[in-house]
């Protein structure tokens, strides 16, 4: 059986051309970038090719990237990071109620040790508005934390408006990047970052490698500390062959980026409008246009998304009912219950995310599956139509 995988945003396949330009730094060129010695100096070089590479996507100087294990520890480093840094001038931070988990917990947990943490609400359709922003923010705020693009409904937030509230008002802005980094045009300067967050294994790179984009002059503790590797950022020796990987995958991306987000969108598009026409009671979640070109998310009423999700998987195709981290958990997820759903019409909803190796073929198959799918488990379903 060929298997289709529509599952992008919950990770990637490595690009070849990112596995050819890691494959030296496991063997041959193995030295640690520290060591003073040529074999050092020679991965040390890969290392700084890799952060001019990564900044250059995001229009920011290579000395204001910091390489680390991902997203996770990126969005931890500025939330931790910030708040211990100017717990004198403030203890308060913003952020919304539809983050990633990694910024989420880690704001409850700031939240257990004294901090004054503000979940902003959303609309119906996953947006953030910009003036609850600027209502929320009083005297002792030190930090905005709002994500460009949600993982589990795509859409993207106002970053511009929101980074332009926060400069205005002195306030440092850190954004999760995780989802739009390599995918979406992403200009730091523009967006009034102080702190963004990107993972590589989003973007067709290795797992357990990002980086944290830190504006200079931020105050900032770091999370490791060691032997002060990152200009003492962030300690631990790097990993090279990760580095370089997400070097080169952001090259990629630099150069293909336009052309692929277009012919996502047309995929996306072609199998969404399949899907609506094909299946009776789906709603569309997020914003229709305001999303990523990639994002599917659908409520299919009187149906459960993990039993779609288990049929779908026995077809071989790869899906999701949420963001992964929380599949396994039968608890609706926390940002579509956000967006004001019903638990039912959150546990019925359906992720579907494609990526660069998707084609029309897998679209027609995958919309053609899902119809047969869904007219079968309602049949069995007590709560199926007309039951
Ligand atoms: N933030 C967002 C928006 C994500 O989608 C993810 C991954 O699912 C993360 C953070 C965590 O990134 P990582 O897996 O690199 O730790």
């Amino acid at each position: 059986m060929k298997r289709i995988y529509m599952d992008y945003a919950a990770t990637t396949p490595l690009d070849p051309r990112v596995r050819k330009a890691i494959d030296p730094y496991f063997d041959k060129a193995f030295g640690n970038p520290s060591s003073i010695h040529s074999f050092g100096q020679e991965t040390l070089t890969a290392v700084e090719t890799a952060r001019k590479q990564v900044a250059g996507l995001l229009h920011a100087e290579p000395s204001e990237i910091v390489f680390n294990s991902g997203g996770t520890e990126s969005d931890n480093t500025a939330i931790k990071g910030v708040g211990y840094a100017l717990k004198d001038k403030g203890t308060h931070i913003i952020t919304s109620a539809i983050e990633h988990h990694a910024v989420l917990r880690c704001c409850e947990f700031m939240a257990s040790q004294g901090f004054d943490v503000t979940f902003l609400p959303v609309g119906r359709e996953g947006i953030v508005d910009p003036s609850d922003v600027k209502k929320a923010i009083h005297k002792d705020t030190i930090l905005i934390s709002i994500m460009h693009a949600n993982n589990e409904i795509g859409t993207l937030q106002p970053i511009s408006e929101i980074g332009a509230i926060a400069k205005e008002k002195s306030i440092l802005f850190h954004t999760d990047a995780v989802q739009t980094f390599g995918h979406i045009e992403i200009d730091v300067n523009r967006i009034h970052v102080d702190l963004l967050s990107l993972s590589a294994h989003k973007v067709y790179g290795p797992k357990g490698v990002g980086a944290l984009y830190i504006k200079k002059g931020t105050p900032l503790i770091p999370l490791l500390h060691g032997g002060g590797q990152e200009e003492g950022r962030r300690s631990s020796t790097h990993n090279v062959a990760g580095i370089v990987g997400l070097g080169k995958a952001a090259e990629i991306a630099r150069m293909e980026m336009a052309e692929e987000g277009e012919n996502i969108t047309f995929l996306r598009d072609k199998l969404l409008k399949q899907i609506e026409q094909q299946i009776d009671d789906v709603d569309l979640n997020g914003h229709r246009t305001q999303r990523l070109p990639n994002n599917i998310n659908i409520s299919i009423k009187h149906v459960e998304g993990e039993a779609i999700l288990m049929s779908l998987d026995l077809e071989g195709i790869a899906a999701s009912s949420g963001s992964a981290c929380s599949s396994g958990s039968t608890e609706p997820s926390h940002v579509l219950m956000a967006l004001g759903l019903s638990p039912e019409l959150a546990r019925g909803s359906l992720r579907l995310t494609l990526g660069k190796y998707t084609d029309e073929k897998e679209v027609e198959t995958v919309a053609d599956t899902l119809q047969k799918m869904v007219s079968h488990l309602r049949s069995l379903s007590p709560f199926g139509k007309g039951a």
